[in-house]
């Protein structure tokens, strides 16, 4: 895929992008022990940089956009208290429109997941990669992610590459016997956690993925042309304010 998207640069102008976003360290209800610094947050966004750069995008951040907030129950977020968003709206300190919101917390649900994106916000564990932070930055933009199987639905059995199950991006230089669910782990919204992940293809990509309807909410997941690459993304994405609906 990195072929096609150098020969595409050739034919495609990308006006260079820049996303806004404000980041919220996690600290304790007096202000300690942070859960992360800005130093690592700067270095965290500097990675994810360099997997946007192929569709001229760019996070913008300096140290200042970085605060804390200080509250101990979010340190290890339980994402399915939903009064969550509202106590964080409260804080007060959040922007109004125009950028991410960008939470960084210790752990997620008790897990091993380092992050999710909502309509209001996206929420980082604080060992998150710049793979996972471009990940986000994906669903923030209105990507989905892939998957060879979900839900009971597989591609498995795709075979290897061909045009039909990546028609924006095919250029033929594969090697041979390229298995397509093999080429799906490239991509930056594959979605699960593999090292040197971070492809964003320049349409559509065969796979297993669930469908988002107007206002961004899951569909059943479906078999079918998945949108993970520039055609579906928004580069400039922002999270809605609270009291959207
Ligand atoms: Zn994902």
């Amino acid at each position: 895929m990195k072929q096609k998207y150098l020969y595409a640069l050739g034919i495609i102008i990308l006006m260079c992008n820049t996303a806004f976003s404000g980041i919220y360290i996690v600290c304790d209800d007096d202000g300690s022990t942070p859960t992360t610094t800005k130093k690592h947050v700067i270095s965290v966004v500097t990675d994810a940089n360099r997997i946007l750069r192929q569709v001229a995008s760019t996070i913008n951040i300096t140290t200042d956009g970085i605060q804390y907030i200080n509250r101990s129950a979010w340190k290890h977020l339980n994402f399915t208290d939903i009064t969550f968003p509202q106590t964080l709206s409260d804080m007060g300190k959040l922007p109004r429109g125009g950028s991410l919101r960008i939470i960084i917390v210790d752990t997620i649900n008790g897990s091993d997941l380092v992050g999710f994106n909502t309509r209001y916000l996206t929420v980082l564990a604080k060992n998150a990669n710049g793979i996972t932070f471009a990940h986000e930055f994906g669903h923030a933009g209105g990507l989905s992610d892939i998957f060879p199987r979900r839900d009971g639905l597989s591609i498995t059995d795709a075979g290897v590459v061909k045009e039909e199950y990546m028609p924006k991006d095919w250029s033929g230089y594969y090697p041979p016997g390229l298995l397509h669910t093999n080429l799906i782990t490239r991509l930056l919204m594959y979605g699960y956690r593999v090292p040197g992940k971070g492809d964003i293809p320049l349409g559509r990509i065969y796979g297993v993925y669930a469908p988002k309807d107007e206002d961004g909410d899951p569909l059943p997941t479906t078999k079918g042309m998945a949108p993970v690459g520039l055609q579906d993304l928004n580069r400039q994405p922002m999270h809605r304010d609270f009291d959207d609906p």
